[in-house]
């Protein structure tokens, strides 16, 4: 099936990107948020970056003003009614997102493909909460979203083929670069990446070296882009431990406990870049 018309569900650090580079490959796209001031945050982020794209001539002026014509923001699921595919990137959170499924299953027209951004949760058990869960798919997509080469697409036990075809396609035409995995806690991206993060985390908890320490080593050693600690900074603290809880209960091994010191700092409220403090202070 071809894609034509796309809902964005989340409009947080992962929705706006999604929205964008939608926009960008000649998508209408529908931009949704229960919350009115991320509509308006997730907006101001898109001309930002879309500017910094121009200013960096990777981008020219006209592109940019039909990408911005190509978005519109709505509060309600309702909007989401012509769309051929829907990616929801709300709250990691397995009844959130399930309640948001089942209430898309309701709206979009019964071809359209329901696609979750998800971090780790079972998309098998996501795809249930549809009447539709051969049409029910991973889209994983990577912070941040404009500049990032990689979709983890993840075929649930139900993902039929026609979706898994539709999806990889759609990958393809937004100029990314789509790996098909199996339907496992964390996929393959989050089961490497965040116990690397958690580790960190516990490192910095036992006083083994400052945060900048341990970046540097990871940076300067390892040749990371960047330390996990400004990463887990730039994915928010929320996710990075809700993400370790999935993996804690869903493979069983106390190995992916996390560590108190990232449960202290969410429940602090220090979620990283988004609340202006995490390990580093914006
Ligand atoms: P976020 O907290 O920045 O944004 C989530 C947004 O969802 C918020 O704006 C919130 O208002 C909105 N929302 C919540 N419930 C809603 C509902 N019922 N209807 C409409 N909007 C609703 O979170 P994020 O970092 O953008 O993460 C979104 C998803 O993307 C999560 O599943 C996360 O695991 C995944 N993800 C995150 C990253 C990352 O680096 N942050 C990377 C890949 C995937």
């Amino acid at each position: 099936m071809e894609i034509k018309q796309v809902a964005v569900i989340g409009a947080g650090t992962m929705g706006n990107g999604i929205a964008q580079v939608f926009a960008q490959a000649g998508y209408p796209v529908t931009m949704i948020d229960i919350a009115a001031e991320q509509l308006q945050r997730g907006q101001a982020t898109i001309e930002r970056s879309l500017a910094k794209l121009v200013e960096k001539g990777k981008l020219g002026a006209a592109e940019r003003d039909a990408a911005l014509a190509r978005i519109h923001t709505a509060a309600t699921l309702d909007a989401a009614a012509g769309a051929d595919l829907a990616v929801e990137a709300v709250f990691e959170n397995a009844a959130v997102k399930k309640e948001t499924l089942h209430a898309l299953d309701a709206i979009l027209p019964p071809q359209a493909i329901l696609a979750s951004n998800t971090s780790s949760i079972s998309i098998t058990e996501l795809a249930a909460a549809t009447g539709r869960p051969a049409q029910v798919i991973g889209m994983h997509f990577m912070n941040p979203v404009p500049l990032m080469q990689l979709v983890e697409i993840i075929r649930g036990l139900q993902t039929g083929d026609d979706t898994a075809t539709a999806t990889v396609e759609t990958v393809r035409r937004l100029g990314k670069t789509p790996v098909l995995v199996n339907d496992a806690a964390g996929f393959v991206a989050n089961r490497i990446l965040m116990p690397m993060i958690n580790e960190a985390v516990y490192t910095l908890m036992e006083g083994v070296a400052s945060a900048e320490a341990i970046d540097t080593v990871m940076k300067l050693g390892m040749n990371h882009p960047m330390g996990p600690l400004t990463l887990a900074d730039l994915i928010g603290l929320d996710v990075c431990l809700a993400i370790m809880e999935v993996l804690h209960k869903n493979l069983g091994d106390d190995k992916y406990r996390p560590c108190p010191l990232l449960r202290r700092m969410v429940a602090a409220g220090y979620l990283g870049r988004k609340s202006g403090r995490g390990f580093y202070t914006y």
